[in-house]
């Protein structure tokens, strides 16, 4: 999608808006398979009510289910939770509350979007059955899969989610898509065929549908982590289990990130030498890629992701806008940034 100007200035207007406001609040995620007769209807409610309850977030709504990513005030907590759960869609949804809260708020404004599924995964629904699910693993049976030489466990998530953290030993597949995942993991596993298997996300939603996918081909024994990494962090916190996951959990909202571990796995982009598990989006708004950076290269380059971004920024704006189109054409042909390679 090309950013036009406007995009770029309304971002940032909305940006210094949410950074002004001091409220807590708190980072809530949820997703639920449910059947929504009419996705137009439900979305419009859902807007509705949370823009009076001053919510902000990044939410898809299909005829399939909801995926939710969003805030709420903490005095309005309470109010929120009654209303979701009165809702017939809704009700009995378990949440997913993050377990650090960033400097700045997770999201700077409310956005529900129609799409055709909650989940880009490329699979075409008719062709399987979406409801034969895996079954769930708590923290604890999640650590004994780990430790189990009979067990594989395989990250549903994409490179530059795994590359800052992930489950020890774990298989992390080097994919940029949900989509390329799914289409990888039955041969990548094929060699593990008779073990037993268990799948994690970030937050468990991915691999409902991986785990069906993954037994209509042919994998009779998978199992999928409930709740994803961020319950997994809670339970671990909450029950005193030993930590198996490595370094940090990539979160898609403006903090990019929740620490689970004390380890930082991860290697600057800029440099490749210094440790950092720290995620930027490139200050050059027009190009916005998502990069791994160091304190003192992030210092000396301001932020920017590339000498190209930072020169393209410094011009006035009257040349930037016709260069935009051409910008965008280098943006998306250079070569992506090399993700350190994972074990
Ligand atoms: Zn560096
Ligand atoms: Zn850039």
């Amino acid at each position: 999608m090309t950013k036009t100007a406007k995009d770029v200035a309304s971002r940032q207007e909305k940006r210094q808006a949410a950074l002004a406001d001091t409220r807590l609040r708190r980072t809530v995620s949820f997703y639920r398979y449910v059947r929504i007769a009419d996705p137009e209807a439900f979305r419009e409610r859902l807007l509705k009510k949370w823009s009076e309850f001053e919510c902000m977030g990044r939410i898809y709504v299909a005829s399939e289910g909801i995926n939710a990513q969003m805030n709420v005030l903490q005095n309005r907590f309470n109010e929120w939770n009654t209303w979701v759960q009165s809702q017939p869609e809704l009700a009995g949804v378990p949440y997913k509350i993050a377990v650090e809260e960033g400097n700045a708020p997770s999201f700077y404004k409310l956005t529900i979007k129609i799409r055709d599924k909650i989940v880009a995964d490329g699979l075409d629904d008719e062709s399987f059955d979406v409801t034969n699910t895996g079954e769930y693993l708590t923290a604890a049976e999640m650590n004994q899969y780990i430790d189990d030489p009979e067990a594989v466990v395989v990250d549903m998530r994409n490179n530059y989610e795994s590359e800052v953290g992930h489950f020890e030993g774990a298989i992390t597949p080097n994919v940029v898509t949900f989509r390329d995942e799914l289409k990888v993991t039955p041969e990548t596993l094929k060699i593990h065929k008779n073990k037993k298997i268990a799948l994690y996300c970030t937050g468990g939603i991915r691999c409902e549908k991986a785990s069906a996918w993954l037994k209509h081909n042919g994998f009779e024994n998978v199992k999928h982590l409930k709740g994803g990494i961020i319950d997994y962090a809670h339970q671990v916190r909450e029950l005193g289990l030993e930590n198996k996951f490595k370094g940090k959990n990539f979160v898609f909202d403006e903090r990019l990130g929740e620490r689970v571990g004390e380890e930082i796995i991860s290697h600057c982009h800029l440099c490749r030498k210094t440790k950092s598990d720290t995620h930027y989006h490139c200050q050059n708004q027009i190009c916005h890629t998502l990069f791994i950076g160091c304190d003192s290269c992030i210092e000396k380059r301001s932020g920017y992701c590339s000498r190209v971004c930072k020169a393209v920024d410094s011009l006035p704006s009257t040349w930037k806008k016709p260069l935009a189109r051409f910008y965008n054409h280098y943006i998306r042909r250079r070569k992506s940034f090399n993700k350190t390679k994972l074990a």
